[in-house]
């Protein structure tokens, strides 16, 4: 019987570990974790909840256990066989490589950020976008903030504060991470005015609640749900026509937006930039990182006089992006201006992914799986596009569909995520579903690894 009398001591405990485990780990992480492995081994010891004949191997391994930990990093890749394109929990849109290279190529070292090179003196940050993002969506003007919420609130505070926005009653919604419309606007120092029902809101409804104070009205998409039915939403065109007549700007949040139309891909059209620009509305807010297909950020573009405005409120220096964000955006729309936007945006070759690739793919790592022993077969699912955009959408796509032993498949589910890289599977009808559309065709290998090893 152990008792703690047989502990090593923390010196001992840490040659030990040294010995077993990695040779450069500093000696602050190893005192730390033989201190708080000694103690929980002198708690167990007491209450008998320690059994093990080699002492110092057993802590000296937990020790080990407890650096790697540790020194490994918390921010770390993983696998997406989940289905979801645009997932925000596991990071949004992959980039491009064009993006990537150009990021490292700016962020490791000094740049023209806001230096005019051809006049030796101060240039302004927004110069790198601000062409490129009004030749592909035809507006005036544009400006990029840290996110689209920064861009909403942006607009807000600098056109609305004191002022009334009208927004129909159906778009005074919660987009997600609790960022409510009402609340963005009272933030702001706006007053919310909700027009129409909660189904139906025409251009008459915006009309009657304009007055002297009223500052902007707004259209939000309704991003993550959708309204089907008696419904009837007041087309862009005609909220800016009410506009006009009234000398109001209109404000659009299109949420994810779109240089690239989506119905090709059987998905529901979802509202294009160029579209609203081309509608008139005054102001257009959308992400850099949903449909985009580019790193995190929040694009406005629209009137000059508006852009300008937001420009100079003093806000804008908190919400500004960095450079590595701008040249990450910049090679995003150069692939839209060069019109090879399909064929190196991940989220756009996901979209536009052929089923009889995934269906390829799926058969040879199912034929693997099962000369290793597992249930594993081909099956048909769906994958979403997420981002808050087409709620509701679906795409055809294949699955490895793995039956999971006796332990079920949540056990085998947290195995995946366990491992390195983490695997993020979905569970449907008691089996594990790894949809191919969101998993690079070169992970494949990766994921029969992780997948043999769990
Ligand atoms: C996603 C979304 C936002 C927030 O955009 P972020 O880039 O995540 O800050 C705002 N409005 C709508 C309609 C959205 O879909």
């Amino acid at each position: 019987m152990l008792t703690p009398r047989d502990l090593p001591s923390v010196d001992r405990l840490i040659r030990a570990a040294r010995t077993t485990g990695d040779e450069a780990a500093p000696h602050t992480l190893l005192l730390e974790a033989a201190r708080t492995e000694l103690a929980a081994a002198r708690t167990q010891l007491r209450d008998g909840a320690l059994a093990t004949d080699d002492l110092l191997t057993t802590l000296a391994e937990r020790v080990r256990v407890r650096v790697a930990d540790a020194l490994r990093p918390s921010l770390r890749p993983v696998l997406n066989a989940s289905g979801v394109i645009i997932q925000t929990n596991l990071g949004r849109a992959p980039l491009s490589s064009a993006a990537l290279a150009a990021m490292a190529r700016v962020g490791g070292g000094y740049s023209n950020l806001e230096y005019d090179l051809e006049r030796g003196g101060r240039g302004g940050r927004g110069v790198h976008l601000e062409g490129l993002l009004t030749r592909l969506t035809g507006a005036e003007a544009a400006l990029a903030v840290n996110n689209n919420a920064a861009a909403v609130y942006l607009a807000l505070l600098a056109l609305a504060p004191g002022r009334e926005v009208i927004v129909s009653r159906g778009q005074a919604v919660e987009i997600g991470g609790g960022f409510r419309i009402p609340d963005v606007l009272r933030q702001s120092g706006a007053t919310l005015v909700e027009v129409g029902t909660t189904n139906r809101t025409y251009a008459h409804d915006y009309a009657a609640a304009i007055t002297e104070r009223t500052a902007l009205l707004m259209r939000v998409h309704s991003s993550n749900f959708r309204l089907v039915g008696f419904v009837h939403e007041t087309p862009l065109d005609e909220m800016a026509a009410v506009g006009r007549a009234h000398g109001v700007p209109v404000l659009d949040d299109l949420g994810s937006g779109t240089l690239l139309p989506t119905a090709p891909y059987g998905l529901a059209p979802e509202p294009t930039v160029q579209a609203s620009v081309a509608s008139g509305a005054d102001l257009i807010t959308f992400s850099g990182d949903k449909l985009l297909g580019g790193p995190q950020a929040g694009l406005i573009v629209g009137r000059r006089d508006l852009i300008e405005q937001l420009r100079r409120h003093p806000l804008a220096r908190a919400l500004r992006v960095d450079k590595t964000t701008i040249a990450g955006l910049e090679a995003t729309l150069r692939a839209y201006l060069s019109g090879t936007a399909l064929d190196e945006l991940p989220v756009w070759r996901m979209i536009s992914a052929p089923l009889a690739g995934l269906q390829a793919r799926a058969e040879a790592l199912a034929a693997q799986l099962r000369a290793a022993g597992l249930a594993a077969e081909v099956a048909p699912c769906r994958s979403a596009v997420g981002g808050g955009s087409l709620p509701g959408e679906t795409l055809p796509s294949v699955a490895v569909a793995i039956k999971p032993g006796p332990d079920g498949a949540d056990a085998l589910a947290a195995r995946l995520r366990a491992g390195s890289p983490a695997v993020v599977a979905r569970i449907a009808e008691g089996r594990l579903l790894l949809d191919l559309r969101t998993v690079f065709v070169e992970q494949d290998e990766l994921l029969l690894r992780q997948l043999l090893a769990s």
